[in-house]
């Protein structure tokens, strides 16, 4: 079977490869440079991972995957939701990856200023979609429940995982292996719901 990811990013295409495994091709966009980049403007998770996956799969012909995902924080009323990746502000594209989390972290730390550690509740998301050139054929979604932090913990992961501290484990995402954040990650938990899924599709390209 082969299949496009819709992503530029070298780190979740090797992610999602290494979770989906070997009977499935994996291309991404750098694969398709004309391409015309499709807008994450929707107010789900899920509707961008639907209308990125639609976008591609009409431009490419080909069966594709899309993700959304990001943070959700009760006391920020949901905050910063599909907004994750640009919270403080859109940047130059001088700014490196590095720069624009720690600039996210920082706004997030100081807007819960003063709330009470019971109170910092929060959860990623992740919604994927495959879809035909002509149809969405599958969707699915993971969760991950958690508390933010008061300060920085760990340095593994991305975004917001040195602030994202689940309970169970006694440890921020960023304090976990690759492994076990995988394991029970909202896109870990997404990618397992797809697997199972994918199986009972029928006429795979
Ligand atoms: P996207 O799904 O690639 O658009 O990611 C949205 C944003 O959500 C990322 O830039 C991160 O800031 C945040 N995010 C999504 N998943 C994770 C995660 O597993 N750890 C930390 N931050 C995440």
């Amino acid at each position: 079977m082969k299949l496009l990811i819709a992503t530029t990013n070298l780190g979740k295409k090797i992610e999602l490869e290494k979770m989906l495994g070997s009977d499935v091709e994996i291309l991404s966009l750098p694969d398709f440079p004309n391409t015309v980049e499709v807008e994450e403007d929707g107010e789900t998770f899920a509707q961008n991972a639907q209308k990125k996956a639609l976008g591609y799969a009409k431009q490419t012909g080909l069966w594709t995957l899309a993700d959304d995902s990001g943070l959700e924080i009760d006391a920020l009323n949901g905050a910063p939701g599909v907004h994750s990746a640009r919270f403080s502000g859109s940047h130059k594209d001088n700014y490196s990856k590095d720069l624009i989390d720690h600039e996210n972290i920082t706004k997030v730390l100081r807007l819960l200023e003063g709330v009470a550690q019971e109170k910092r509740t929060a959860r990623f998301k992740c919604s994927l979609c495959l879809a035909s050139p002509e149809k969405v054929l599958l969707e699915t979604d993971g969760t991950i429940e958690g508390f933010i932090t008061e300060e920085k913990r760990g340095s593994n992961g991305f975004g917001y995982d040195p602030i994202f501290y689940v309970p169970d484990q006694d440890k921020t995402t960023a304090q976990m292996s690759k492994e076990l954040k995988n394991s029970l990650s909202h896109r870990g938990r997404a990618v397992q719901k797809f697997k199972d899924l994918l199986t009972t599709l029928p006429n795979q390209k």
